[in-house]
């Protein structure tokens, strides 16, 4: 069985062919710059990148010639669109509705087209997307997995705002978080290494890129995530600046005649390590020139590891202590020495962090950097959002 995963942006069609009998990654590529004179197709199969440029004027346009490379000739990877069982999508905003994936239908569009003012940004590509998947592939089972359905086991004094609570039940203001599609693939894929039942486990999921939350997962359920009713919520971020006391919003509108959307602009892209360093968002930049002697560098970096190991202990008190932290995502991948300075001090929590096998950890597999004496155990466990929807998705067309 093969299965398509598509991860529509405003712009942007990101994919990936995955053969679900060996969960292997045939293909996977990215249609950018949809609507522009530029736009184009990177295909990337057998060891070999292939770029095309095209104008592209829809998202359909683009699905289309996404199908055309999978059954190309020379580039292709199948020999017929009928190898395709089914499409994953991955959908940001399930509502409160939707805990699990499910068989897009019109019932479940209409749904969708409703969240849209829950996910500006992302929801009206996500069901460009899936239109677009109907349009080209008419007889395809199409099914949505959304960043938020993990969470929706959070309980309700954990997702509640403790604002009037009409809010929450006529305008749904609340927790929702999101890399929900991460955190369940990064607690079940420790939980397999751990060689242990995930309902017995207290894990916290590390998930640290641009974009960066964590999950308190007790007996294989979200209990908490930092993430809310936004992306906004939580840690400081590339551009995000995470937690805020709400009242500076109105502050910075009267010091800076800014109306309320440009200071949230501010908040969401304007903020994080790139608003305290100034110098960008990526970390690599940032942690380069603190290691220059820049200050602001550094207070950058000092924060992001503040709020990280904040949110640590915040998990591992809900949940009465913690058995295994995950590292993943860009930094928490990538980066030894964030994940040490995440880890130092630490040793309360009965966390006995292998410094050594840290610095020395493998790229791109799961990897162990506690020592064996630890009570809590701490991985590197590399995310596959992809491999999450592919599996989900395949999950329900054998059940349909
Ligand atoms: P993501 O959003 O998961 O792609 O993560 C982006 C963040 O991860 C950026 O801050 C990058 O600097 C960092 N990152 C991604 N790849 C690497 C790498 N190979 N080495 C170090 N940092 C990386």
């Amino acid at each position: 069985m093969k299965i398509l995963v598509i991860n529509a942006g405003s712009s942007s069609i990101k994919y990936q062919l995955i053969d679900m009998e060996k969960e292997e990654l045939i293909a996977k590529g990215l249609v950018e710059k949809i609507g522009l004179n530029d736009s184009q197709i990177t295909h990337k199969a057998n060891g070999k990148a292939t770029e095309i440029k095209q104008r592209l004027n829809d998202h359909a346009e683009g699905l289309d010639l996404v199908l055309k490379v999978l059954v190309d000739k020379e580039i292709g990877v199948i020999k017929s669109l009928d190898e395709i069982s089914a499409i994953g999508h991955r959908i940001l905003h399930g509502g409160g509705k939707y805990n699990k994936a499910v068989v897009i239908n019109d019932e479940v569009i209409k749904d969708l087209k409703s969240y849209i003012p829950l996910g500006p940004l992302h929801m009206p590509a996500n069901i460009l997307g899936i239109e677009a998947c109907q349009k080209v592939m008419k007889s395809k089972i199409n099914v949505g997995v959304f960043d938020t359905a993990f969470h929706a086991t959070m309980p309700e004094y954990a997702y509640m705002y403790a604002t009037p609570y009409e809010w929450c039940e006529k305008y749904g203001v609340r927790k929702y978080g999101f890399h929900g599609t991460s955190h369940e693939f990064i607690a079940n894929e420790l939980a397999r290494v751990l060689n242990k039942d995930i309902k017995q486990l207290k894990i916290i999921s590390c998930h640290l890129g641009n974009g960066a939350s964590l999950c308190a997962v007790q007996n294989g359920k979200c209990v908490d995530t930092s993430m809310g009713f936004t992306p906004l919520e939580g840690l400081v971020m590339g551009t995000r600046c995470g937690d805020i006391d709400p009242a500076v919003v109105e502050y910075m509108v009267d010091k800076t005649g800014k109306d309320v959307h440009e200071i949230l602009k501010i908040f969401n892209k304007e903020s994080g390590l790139y608003g305290i360093s100034g110098i960008s968002n990526d970390i690599r930049d940032v942690i380069k020139e603190a290691n220059q002697g820049n200050a602001r560098a550094k207070l950058a970096l000092d924060k992001f590891v503040y709020s990280v190991k904040k949110y640590i202990g915040a998990y591992a008190t809900i949940m009465g202590g913690v058995d295994a932290i995950a590292f993943s995502a860009g930094t928490g991948e990538n980066r030894d020495d964030i994940r040490e300075q995440i880890m130092s001090g630490l040793d309360f929590l009965g966390i006995d962090f292998d410094k050594d096998a840290n610095r020395n950890f493998v790229r791109g597999i799961n990897y162990k950097i506690s020592k064996d004496s630890s009570k809590v155990a701490v991985y590197v466990i590399p995310t596959d959002e992809e491999m999450s929807i592919a599996r989900q998705t395949k999950e329900l067309v054998a059940n349909n």
